[in-house]
């Protein structure tokens, strides 16, 4: 399966984006690459689950534009707009089944056609849970869950992935198994990836480009390979400990 945007990709740029819940305002004004993943850290409260909550339409910016693939979606619903997102935990619906989680994917509807049945199948299959369509979340492990939070992105097919700290809660070696099929479904379908994480060695391990936001801000942009030199950013150098 392509997606139409596999040639071009599908850049996202807030421009000039202003948000703020009460006090201090965030301002965003950058752009993520077509068809790469960016890593985007920063401390906690720095405003990166609200960068991808105006990516997606959850939150409204009071000011600015935000662009995907060049079109302004700032009046868009959520669910018209083209991104799927993953979360560090609750991605599932707990009374329904794997099938019908992933086949949320494809229609908010319950029913499911015969090519639903087929797409959910090998979207399963792809993440490692071939035969699980009739699990509930509660009998898979938390790295499974996300596993079936990744099918329904697949299902859903998308040109944006969003995710906020995806495996945040798994241990270091399912991390990077997870990381590496985020990695693997990457380099198929070459989707937009905004990579929210506060693992330097998850951003390492497959980012391309890296955000880094500081107190509501954009502090400094460049590839993650740049950032992990000793040349890199002061800013972000001090915030993993590597010293000034
Ligand atoms: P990060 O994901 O980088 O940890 P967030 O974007 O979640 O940061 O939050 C940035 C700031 O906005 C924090 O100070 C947080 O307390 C505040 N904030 C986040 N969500 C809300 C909300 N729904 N209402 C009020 N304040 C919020
Ligand atoms: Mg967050």
């Amino acid at each position: 399966m392509m997606l139409n945007s596999a040639e071009s990709g599908t850049a996202v740029r807030l421009e000039k984006v202003s948000f703020s819940y009460r006090e201090a305002p965030f301002l965003f004004d950058v752009e993520f690459a077509a068809s790469k993943i960016t890593a985007i850290m920063g401390p906690s409260g720095s405003g990166k689950s609200t960068l991808l909550n105006l990516v997606a339409g959850f939150e409204t910016p009071q000011s600015g534009r935000v662009l995907i693939g060049g079109a302004d979606v700032g009046t868009k619903p959520p669910s018209a707009r083209p991104v799927s997102m993953v979360f560090q935990e609750n991605n599932l619906f707990a009374h329904l089944s794997v099938e019908r989680n992933v086949g949320l994917g494809r229609s908010p509807s319950l029913r499911l056609t015969e090519g639903d049945h087929t797409a959910i199948a090998a979207a399963l299959k792809r993440v490692g849970l071939a035969g699980k369509q009739q699990r509930l979340p509660h009998e898979l492990s938390g790295g499974e869950r996300q596993r079936v939070a990744l099918a329904r992105v697949l299902v859903r097919d998308r040109p944006v992935l969003l995710l906020d700290e995806p495996f945040a809660s798994l241990g270091p070696a399912l991390r990077d198994d997870m990381l590496d099929l985020v990695a693997g479904v990457h380099a198929e379908r070459r989707m937009t990836v905004l990579f929210v994480t506060h693992q330097p060695e998850d951003a390492h391990r497959i980012g391309q480009d890296m955000v880094f936001l500081d107190n509501g801000t954009v502090a400094a942009t460049g590839t993650v390979a740049d950032f992990f030199t000793k040349a890199g950013p002061e800013a972000f150098r001090r915030y993993i400990g590597a010293g000034p």
